[in-house]
């Protein structure tokens, strides 16, 4: 391949020689590679002579396929017509298809051009192209696919579907779900054919042989050993990381986020209400869809009175969304970073499918700034769509508010090329390498976000503790064992239940004569000792009663088993001899709960404890 540089010099010297209405460009690379002429169609005298242009260079160049695309901003087919029946009559051999558009993308950066045609000559003798044109509606989905299914293995040559359609009003669930069974190496991308205006519904599809639909799908199969094609999809639209469950959507109605209605999310976070400015606030901050490893975004393009939301596309209940921000910054150092493996694949010809979501948060004026580098990588072509599609490892995914750039390559890239680094393409700009504000404000709301998070993990988790053992405390233990009594009532659970009350013995003398920091010491001690008891024991929980009393719950073990424990507990505890106030011993009182209330059963392990005391202290009691 030529130097790139050269190439972008080149092309622009042609472009300022035709007059400003009506130009048409070329790359001129090393032989049999493919080639893009770009056409702005102005009028017919233009127009011919740029096909003129062509034939001429195809005299003296092979040209085994040519495909014109056609894309339209202008609504009425009359002139398509015309386009279409002029490469009839003067390149009848020419494969051309085409959609109507929100906007047209070319050498990069948004026309002004109502009507643009790209030709793209493959070369190599090896390159194959076919096209297919059904119509298509959620009735005739399947229907589609397996006519393109059957196409593609009947031609193990296909190596890449490029697909137009009409998407208005469609949910695309099935049809992407049948895309994904295509042969696994085959490559899909494209995009919904559209209007200039955003609330129109009416797209138009065509292709040679095939006339127009209005409701139709076009397949551009391209393949053949030579052909390579790589393709990739940029957002540059950064997830924040509190997550929200969609809890119920329909189609493309998202009627509740965790339980609650979807506008509840914008309204609390954003101060995003329903307004005429809906669509515009909410671009600047869509929803990421998790869907596996691949983010997909959705826009909330209205808000319905129930306080639902009307989304780009389809989305599934039961999936996890985030909320989004895009900033100008923040999505320019994404398509560098992405882009850059667009250039590293030594493209001849790039094709784009941008969202008109973007032009509209862009803006005309800007709008290129981010499709304008890839020029500097090959001349560069596409349009601004409604939804884009692309297969990734099989999966075949409709995105919202997404750029797929499509690169497209004859033979081998050259081994002494020099490969262009597109983050030049903003070295002359000053401030390169200043953070954009909002990703600092993001990291500031993260980073308060987690150490509030974390503030509240500590909090829930002391609101159960007690502080001097880091048992439960009184009333989570009281909690755990009324859970455990409902459990066996409702029959979710049938082990038995058991409970254990400790108090430690004449322990108001060891605070009397040693100081109640010893007391506090021994309480501690105890507490040691429970926790090493219970380690060994299935559902065992322990609680701090009060005082130097303790409470232990066993929701899995019969009255055996917990005297058992206690047993334990005792001798290891009065095994324990301590610097000042030496050994101490404690009493403990054991029962099993029937089919009673939790007073009824504290009653009765308490009466154990009680006879403990009573019957010397230093043992244990059951009551059954
Ligand atoms: P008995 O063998 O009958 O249980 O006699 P006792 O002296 O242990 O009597 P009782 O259980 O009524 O006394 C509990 C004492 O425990 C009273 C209180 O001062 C002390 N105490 C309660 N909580 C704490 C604490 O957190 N730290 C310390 N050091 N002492 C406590
Ligand atoms: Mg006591
Ligand atoms: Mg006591």
């Amino acid at each position: 391949m030529a130097n790139i540089v050269s190439i972008v010099k080149l092309l622009k010297i042609k472009y300022n020689k035709i007059n400003d209405c009506q130009k048409m460009l070329w790359a001129n690379k090393k032989e049999d590679d493919m080639k893009q002429f770009q056409i702005l169609y102005k009028d017919d005298r233009g127009f011919l002579e740029n096909l003129g242009e062509i034939k001429q260079w195809r005299t003296f160049h092979p040209a085994h396929v040519t495909v014109f695309k056609i894309y339209s901003q202008d609504m009425d087919l009359a002139h398509i017509r015309h386009i279409c029946s002029c490469l009839d009559h003067e390149m009848p051999d020419a494969l051309y298809l085409g959609c109507t558009t929100n906007a047209n993308i070319v050498d990069g950066a948004l026309s002004d051009a109502k009507i643009i045609l790209t030709c793209t000559v493959f070369e190599c003798e090896t390159t194959r192209a076919k096209l297919l044109q059904f119509p298509f509606s959620e009735e005739n989905v399947a229907l589609d696919v397996a006519k393109l299914r059957k196409c593609c293995d009947e031609n193990p040559w296909v190596l890449a579907v490029e697909l137009h359609a009409t998407i208005m009003d469609m949910s695309m669930m099935e049809f992407c779900r049948e895309m994904s069974c295509l042969r696994e190496d085959i490559q899909v991308f494209g995009g919904g054919a559209f209007n200039p205006d955003m609330d129109d519904d009416t797209a138009v599809v065509f292709s040679k042989g095939n006339g127009f639909l209005e409701h139709g799908i076009i397949f551009l199969l391209l393949g053949g050993p030579d052909f390579h094609t790589y393709s990739t999809l940029i957002s540059g639209w950064k997830p924040l990381k509190r997550r929200f469950r969609v809890t119920k959507a329909d189609r493309e109605i998202l009627y509740e986020l965790d339980g609650r209605p979807a506008l509840d999310v914008y309204r609390k976070f954003l101060n995003i209400d329903r307004n005429d400015r809906f669509f515009s606030n909410t671009l600047e901050f869509p929803l990421f869809l998790e869907h596996g490893s691949i983010d997909i975004l959705r826009c909330p393009l209205a808000a319905n009175d129930d306080d639902s939301l009307v989304m780009s596309s389809d989305i599934q209940e039961d999936a996890f969304v985030r909320l989004a921000y895009g900033d100008p910054d923040t999505i320019l150092a994404s398509v560098r970073e992405d882009g850059q493996k667009i250039a590293d694949f030594c493209p001849e010809v790039i094709q784009t499918f941008s969202c008109a979501a973007r032009r509209a948060f862009w803006g005309d004026k800007n709008i290129s700034d981010e499709t304008i580098l890839f020029n500097r990588i090959a001349p560069t072509m596409g349009f601004y769509t409604h939804g884009e599609f692309l297969r990734i490892k099989g999966d075949m995914l409709n995105f919202n508010v997404t750029l797929v750039v499509v690169a497209m390559r004859e033979g081998e890239p050259p081994k002494d090329g020099k490969k262009v680094d597109i983050a030049d393409a903003y070295i002359e700009k000053d401030d390169n390498k200043r953070i954009p504000i909002i990703r600092r404000f993001v990291s500031f709301i993260e980073a308060s976000t987690a150490e509030l998070e974390e503030m509240n993990r500590k909090l829930a988790i002391s609101s159960v503790t007690d502080g001097l053992t880091r048992l439960y405390n009184r009333a989570e233990i009281e909690r755990r064992i009324h859970r455990a009594l409902d459990k066996r009532r409702n029959q979710e659970t049938h082990g038995d239940i058991s409970l254990i009350m400790l108090d430690i013995d004449n322990f108001k003398r060891v605070n009397d004569i040693y100081g109640h920091k010893e007391g506090d010491h021994v309480i501690q001690a105890l507490s040691d000792v429970l926790r090493n008891a219970a380690a060994k024991v299935r559902s065992c929980f322990l609680g701090r009663w009060g005082g130097e009393e303790f409470m232990i719950l066993l929701s899995d073990s019969n009255a055996d088993d917990a005297v058992v424990l206690a047993e334990k507990i005792r001798l290891e505890f009065a095994s324990v001899s301590y610097e000042t106030a030496g050994c101490q011993t404690v009493s403990i009182g054991v029962t099993q709960a029937k089919d009673e209330t939790a007073d009824a059963l504290y009653i009765r392990v308490d009466k154990a404890l009680y006879m403990a005391k009573a019957a010397g202290k230093n043992q244990v009691v059951r009551l059954d």
